[in-house]
């Protein structure tokens, strides 16, 4: 006879935007040297840290990171 190692219960999830955290935020990051940007809570910083970068090291290539959260919850009457 075989034991179970898990029970799996499926159930209805939902994810959203988690309004009890941090606001998103933004890093730009160098796509030739992997330098980052610090990250910022508007577009903007990231965005003139990547000029200067540029404008510093010849580097051309960014990629720009926006990290946001969420949460998931159990929906209302499912089970
Ligand atoms: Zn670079």
């Amino acid at each position: 006879m075989t034991t179970p190692r898990a029970v799996w219960r499926f159930a209805d999830w939902v994810l959203s935007a988690d309004a009890s955290g941090s606001d998103p935020f933004y890093v730009a990051e160098c796509t030739t040297c992997g330098d980052a940007s610090e990250g910022a809570e508007e577009r903007e910083a990231p965005e003139i840290w990547s000029l200067q970068h540029a404008g510093r090291t010849g580097h051309t290539g960014f990629r720009n990171i926006v990290i946001s959260f969420s949460r998931a919850s159990l929906v209302e009457g499912s089970r």
